[in-house]
């Protein structure tokens, strides 16, 4: 029977098979690689993946994201608190502290706690994966943070389960990362050589891990992770988000934030134009027609005001890269080379910092946004 490889972000899940002596990435019903980590509860019925995030804006309460930062935690934990502030559904206390998400379902109030919902998206990829294939694939290696503690380790795996998952194991994204970066790579150290040194930088939309890896043929040894839990895309959005709050506010006498719908649409747009940076230098239009007061709006900015106003942001990456030297007890000369891996890793503000501090240009050898799913496929195959 085919083991599977599921990587779980917070805003993209992939699923790896092992077929050919190689790795394949299932594709969903949209013909799409990419199967976004949404779930929407409606009025008559229960929405996953591409169709619930296409709902976000119209049923901003009952579609819910990012709930994998919530698994395994306490309703007290700040962590949860500030996740409550960043969301457009409600959280509440539920039974012992824990963490219950409330929605409107099939007309009700109900609530379900963020493990209930993760097994929901965790249902989707078993639907996705069983359709494209013939055997019925039930055993799985599932990716988890490197942060992680053992409680949301444990919320996980039980969330597999309730899908009907056999996760045969966790392991940390930072690890899978490595191991899909040394299968491919033919011209590693004998394993009685001094072994390569190699970072490993993988930033996508909530959170930053990094790692530096010795690397041998057929051995590969994690000598150092670092991260920074609450730096993603998401956090590079709101930065566009408050600076065109503020233009339009002066300029339209409108507050963008004003209802959870607007915010959502300006958000939408925001990230749109961060992408469209990344590979534009002129300014990037952000316009919303018919928005508050039915008015028409439209701003701009450039990748420079951009990466002027992220200044902080990136400032908490260089940080975490250099303790992450620290923590490895090595320098820069030492790591031969540095891999990037994360949709946000596309900022080109946050491949000058990689190159920074390690004194190289970030390589991009690996598919940067399966390689975690590619990495758990490959550590059953
Ligand atoms: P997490 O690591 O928090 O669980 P994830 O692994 O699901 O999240 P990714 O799919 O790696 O996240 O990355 C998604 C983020 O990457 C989003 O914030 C998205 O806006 C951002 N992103 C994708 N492409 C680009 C690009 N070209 N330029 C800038 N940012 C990008």
């Amino acid at each position: 029977m085919a083991v599977v490889g599921l990587d779980m972000g917070n805003f993209s899940s992939y699923i790896g098979v092992a077929r050919a002596g190689g790795v394949e990435i299932i594709a969903n019903e949209y013909s799409d690689r990419l199967t976004p980590t949404y779930v929407t509860f409606d009025k008559s019925t229960r929405v996953v993946g591409q169709a619930s995030k296409a709902m976000e804006v119209t049923n901003p309460k009952n579609t819910i994201c990012n709930f994998k930062r919530l698994i395994g935690r306490r309703y007290q934990d700040l962590f949860v608190q500030q996740e409550k502030d960043l969301n457009t559904y409600s959280i509440f206390e539920g039974k012992g502290g824990s963490v219950n998400i409330e929605v409107n379902y099939l007309n009700e109030r109900k609530r379900f706690t963020p493990e209930q919902v993760a097994a929901i998206m965790f249902g989707k990829l078993k639907h996705i994966t069983s359709s494209e294939s013939t055997s019925k694939a039930i055993d799985c290696v599932i990716g988890v943070p490197c942060f992680y503690t053992d409680t949301e380790r444990r919320a996980m795996l039980e969330a597999a389960h309730i899908a009907g998952w056999n996760c045969l194991r966790l392991i940390n994204e930072t690890t899978a990362v490595a191991l899909c970066y040394g299968i491919y790579k033919g011209d590693l150290p004998e394993q009685t050589e001094k072994p390569r040194l190699v970072a490993f930088v993988d930033m996508g939309h909530t959170a930053l891990q990094a790692s530096i890896v010795a690397l041998n043929k057929g051995k590969l040894k994690m000598i150092a992770t670092a991260f920074d839990l609450s730096l993603g895309g998401r956090d590079f959005d709101r930065v566009i988000m408050d600076a065109m709050r503020e233009d339009f506010r002066k300029r339209y006498k409108i507050d963008a934030y004003s209802t959870v719908k607007a915010k959502l649409r300006l958000r939408a747009e925001c990230e749109k134009a961060k992408k469209a940076m990344s590979s534009n230098v002129q300014p990037m239009p952000i316009s919303l027609e018919s928005f508050i007061d039915e008015k028409d709006v439209t701003g701009k900015m450039s990748r420079a005001e951009f990466e002027e106003l992220a200044k902080p942001l990136l400032d908490r990456i260089r940080s975490t890269l250099m303790s992450l030297l620290k923590e490895a007890k090595t320098n820069w000369e030492d790591v031969e080379s540095v891999e990037i891996v994360g949709g946000s890793t596309r900022i080109p503000a946050v491949k000058q910092i990689v190159q920074e501090v390690f004194r190289k240009s970030p390589m991009t050898t690996m598919n940067s946004d399966e390689s975690v799913a590619r990495g758990c496929t490959l550590m059953c195959a």
